[in-house]
């Protein structure tokens, strides 16, 4: 039986090679009709036998190709028309431009193929790209994503690549960053000082200097990196120096899966996502025996290891036949990183020993995303390069816009049109003025390219935060505040597509409370509009403020005297005789009459004062590191746990006393238990105690879903117990999965909580 079927294909179908995969599809299974781009989407249409019109559909929502993101479909019969033949036809107007923009993809197997063939007239080009990989929401500068909006505009295609372009069979089909040796973009290599370096190879040159144990800056999709071999001691430790960064792990890009499992465990899970497109760090166990140096990443048991993911990264690598090589960041300490070739020139000076540069510039910074293996399949720690801008699906009935600005550390910005929150690239700390001026752009960039005009802004409580001023300046815009811990919940919700009410559960460092204090250790009962907080663990001093998240020794001392009081120097006397005498004296001083020491409640600050009492890290050289040495040294044999103290105050307010988990810690710690178990001890302590505030507020509320945020959840120790034990106890586990549960998901929650508030407003 003969049948024509219409059909209307929603998502990120634009721009990857939709088109031509429908048209080969179409002809596989000898159908008539046509494909067409339209502005929401593709239009499909097709007519033949009903088993091949059922295997077409079958084939195109279940093997798309690699870059589309298919998120609805809506299917009609028509009469036949006796179409035979297959057409790709004219876009209708506007076709692309609110089509989604791709994220930058993975050179793809095709390309690797071309790029190691000595016949192709692409072999070892560094640009080969097709439509199903390549850079795109970076090179993009404007909509509708064409060549002439995108950094190639410079680069006119020549007659072999201009065909490709134009050809609806071919892999490269208006895949706008198409280019070759002929016509295309071009590297450059340049010396310590900036000197170019003529008449070498560039990739053999830097082969070789990499090979000596130089530090090579090299120009990625997103940003410069800076490489050295990852089996060289002194090269590692001479970009440490240089860098100025003394114990922050570094990650690796290694060629291929059998070079990873030398130094790392890989979980079949964990192969997946270190092979996808979207090619991310991700945090791997690292093996007992190593062939790379231990400074890559001192007293940490993970590694951050990626694959490579633009042709450059494979010339080197497979050329060079390292095992690995570092790639950190190219920037110093914690600016944004270098972007253009300028930037680069001027910033790395006096780190690199050499620029492996090309003309095709980077429009919009992009870091390398980062994510770990987890139960719910992958959760992701830092959300960029790969990742975004693709949306996060969410309901929106109303259809409102809102532009969510995030917080001030780890910001990310979030922009909703329709059921898409758009949640940008990692920006970074805001406190700095060149990420401050990367977030201005980045709202520029998102609000031109998605076409939205916002009708509200959600920002964090926090008045002094950056993002927030930069909120209450844009006067024509209402201005939503969002409590902290309220947007990390609601950023679980949205991501599952659920509405509440249930129990939250946020465990981070910091957040501004309505109290005033620091919040960090919170339970709340929450839904999409708004909580109420019903428990937390009870205020300490945190003597200094924010100097106190940097040394905690501080926090040590805070948590001694708020479980032993005045008698606290006689108590840890081997913890104190470790601190010099006026600090030690400053610091007491400062707790007892509470001055620049605000209340604190988080749950971030008491792993640093552990941490500290353990002797592991009395101040941090990078931010948490105090905790995750705590976690490195988890003796996971060790299945005791602390007896924990949890009370209502007068209001009903839940509190769990940190006092009674500080003197079992100083109790063992005065018996010589091995910190290890300590460790594990205070771990497997922390996971009981959110179990028993979670039963108690469920016999108050009858609430049965727990949803866990904040970035004390990227400890990989309380990531797998707690969900473990809560299910064990029935309860529902809310777990992050597509953005962070640290602060870079912050801006997905901020931006539901207005939607909400606005489409509540609407309706009275
Ligand atoms: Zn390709
Ligand atoms: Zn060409
Ligand atoms: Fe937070």
């Amino acid at each position: 039986m003969k049948v024509r079927k219409r059909l209307f294909v929603k998502g990120i179908v634009q721009g990857v090679g939709f088109r031509p995969f429908v048209y080969r599809l179409a002809s596989q299974f000898a159908l008539g009709g046509y494909v067409l781009n339209d502005t929401r989407g593709v239009e499909i249409a097709i007519e033949g036998e009903l088993a091949q019109v059922n295997a077409f559909t079958h084939e195109l929502l279940h093997n798309p190709p690699p870059l589309a993101r298919i998120t609805g479909v809506e299917e009609e019969y028509l009469a036949p028309r006796q179409e035979g033949e297959f057409a790709i036809r004219e876009s209708r107007a506007r076709a692309s431009r609110s089509a989604l923009v791709s994220p930058d993809m993975a050179t793809c197997d095709d390309c690797l193929r071309e790029l190691f063939d000595p016949e192709d007239h692409r072999h070892r080009y560094p640009f080969i790209n097709c439509t199903n990989c390549g850079p795109r929401y970076t090179i993009i500068t404007d909509i509708p994503y064409d060549r002439p909006q995108t950094t190639m505009r410079k680069f006119t295609m020549c007659a072999a690549c201009q065909r490709e372009y134009d050809d609806p069979t071919d892999r490269r089909f208006h895949a706008q960053p198409n280019a070759c040796w002929q016509c295309g973009p071009g590297l450059a290599l340049l010396d310590e000082r900036g000197k170019p370096i003529i008449g070498v190879d560039p990739i053999n040159f830097t082969v070789k200097m990499l090979k000596e144990g130089k530090v090579a800056a090299l120009k990625g999709l997103g940003g410069f990196h800076l490489a050295v071999d990852a089996t060289n001691e002194t090269a590692v430790a001479q970009l440490r120096k240089r860098k100025l960064r003394i114990g922050k792990p570094f990650a690796i890009m290694a060629n291929d899966l059998e070079r990873v499992r030398e130094f790392c465990e890989v979980s079949a899970d964990e192969e997946a996502v270190l092979r996808s497109p979207e090619r991310p760090i991700v945090l791997l166990r690292k093996c007992e025996l190593s062939p790379l140096v231990p400074s890559i990443a001192p007293g940490n048991g993970y590694l951050g290891v990626m694959l490579p993911y633009t042709p450059i990264h494979h010339l080197i690598l497979r050329e060079g036949n390292f095992s690995a090589l570092v790639m950190t960041s190219g920037n110093v300490s914690e600016e944004p990183i270098a972007r253009t070739n300028y930037e680069a020139r001027e910033k790395l000076a006096g780190i690199a020993d050499c620029f492996l540069l090309h003309d095709r510039d980077i429009y919009l910074r992009n870091d390398d995303s980062v994510v770990r293996a987890s139960s719910t399949g992958e959760a992701v720690i830092r959300r960029s390069r790969g990742y975004a801008p693709r949306p996060v699906f969410i309901s929106n009935p109303k259809s409102i816009s809102v532009l969510a600005v995030g917080p001030e550390l780890k910001n990310t910005i979030c922009l909703t049109r329709g059921d898409n929150a758009f949640l940008s690239q990692h920006v970074g700390d805001l406190q700095g003025l060149e990420t401050y001026r990367f977030f201005l752009k980045t709202i520029a960039q998102m609000t031109k390219l998605l076409e939205v005009t916002p009708e509200a802004i959600a920002c964090d409580e926090h008045p002094d935060y950056l993002s927030s001023r930069y909120a209450r300046e844009q006067s024509r815009l209402p201005v939503i505040a969002v409590q902290h811990h309220h947007a990390h919940v609601v950023s679980v919700l949205a991501e599952r597509g659920r509405t509440g009410p249930v129990i939250g559960v946020v465990l981070d460092g910091t957040g501004f409370g309505e109290d005033g204090a620091i919040w960090g250790g919170e339970f709340l009962i929450a839904d999409l509009e708004g909580y109420q907080r019903v428990g937390h663990l009870a205020y300490v001093r945190q003597p200094g403020g924010d100097r106190a998240a940097q040394e905690p020794w501080r926090m040590a001392v805070a948590y001694l005297y708020a479980a032993f009081g005045d008698e606290c120097t006689e108590k840890a006397r081997w913890f104190f005789d470790r601190l010099p005498e006026p600090q030690q004296r400053l610091i007491l001083e400062m707790l007892h009459t509470g001055a620049a020491s605000p209340y604190t409640s988080s749950m971030g600050r008491l792993f640093d004062g552990v941490s500290a009492l353990l002797g592991l890290c009395l101040t941090n050289t990078f931010e948490a590191e105090a905790p995750m040495a705590l976690e490195a040294i988890i003796d996971e044999e060790e299945q005791v746990s602390y007896p924990v103290e949890i009370r209502p105050d007068d209001n009903g307010m839940l509190l769990a006393h940190p006092g009674s988990i500080v003197k079992n810690v100083v109790r063992n710690i005065e018996t010589g238990l091995a910190p290890s178990r300590i460790s594990a001890r205070f771990h497997n302590t922390i996971a009981h105690l959110i179990v028993q505030m979670c039963v108690r507020l469920r016999q108050k509320t009858g609430i049965e879903s727990v949803a866990l945020s904040g970035g004390v959840f990227q400890n990989n120790f309380l990531a797998r117990l707690v969900p473990e034990l809560l299910a064990g106890a029935n309860f529902e586990v809310l777990e992050h999965t597509l953005v962070p549960a640290n602060d870079g998901g912050v801006a997905l929650g901020q931006a539901a909580v207005a939607l909400a508030r606005l489409a509540a407003n609407k309706k009275r």
